[in-house]
């Protein structure tokens, strides 16, 4: 599912940067208790060429997040497949055997398990089937979400995330404290990222 989807991913990269990630949803069906599954399949999009910075990207596992989001509001994922050619999200940063979520959608994955969408044993299963061309096998690395977080130390700490989506938190936290500047300063860097309001 998450391959079928990478092949519809659009990219501008000299070398075509192509992620599919498919997740599982598990819901709690009001009506009679029962849980439901469900699932939900999307691929990296890049709108323009040479647009690449800012908000114009669209990683494969935030469209899928996302359009889980939307169909289910009470929904919980319970695993995050993505399958790549690719070892790191950029030139420069962390480079693994396979591709690992970028920082945006570290952060946004930090935001949905404050908000209990996306738990610490949900399990992140990255796919990287670069070999597979050349006849050779894929790597798989399947772990749970928080042992890949714990990863990227200098990502902002959850409670920095925390505050950013509570105005009166905000203004608490917004201090002279360096270690919570320096955070935010890494958190500015999501092109998601909008300061609380008043
Ligand atoms: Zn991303």
């Amino acid at each position: 599912m998450a391959s079928a989807a990478r092949d519809k991913a659009v990219s501008y990269r000299e070398k075509p940067f192509l992620v599919g990630s498919a997740i599982l949803v598990a819901e709690q069906d009001h009506a009679d208790g029962a849980e439901r599954y469900s699932t939900f399949a999307s691929h990296n999009y890049t709108p323009f060429e040479r647009v690449r910075v800012g908000g114009a990207k669209r990683c494969a596992e935030r469209n899928a997040l996302s359009g889980a989001m939307f169909e289910s509001k009470n929904g919980v994922v319970v695993a995050i497949t993505t399958v790549s050619r690719e070892t790191s999200t950029a030139p420069g940063s962390d480079s693994h055997d396979v591709l690992h979520p970028c920082p945006g959608c570290r952060t946004l994955l930090r935001q949905l398990m404050l908000q209990g969408h996306v738990k610490e044993n949900t399990m992140l299963c990255s796919v990287n089937d670069a070999a597979v061309e050349k006849g050779g096998t894929p790597v798989v690395e399947e772990v749970k979400l928080k042992d890949v977080l714990d990863l990227y130390k200098d990502d902002p700490k959850v409670d920095v995330i925390r505050a950013a989506q509570n105005k009166e938190e905000w203004q608490t936290m917004s201090s002279k404290d360096p270690a919570f500047q320096a955070d935010l300063e890494a958190l500015k860097m999501d092109e998601n990222f909008t300061e609380p309001e008043g």
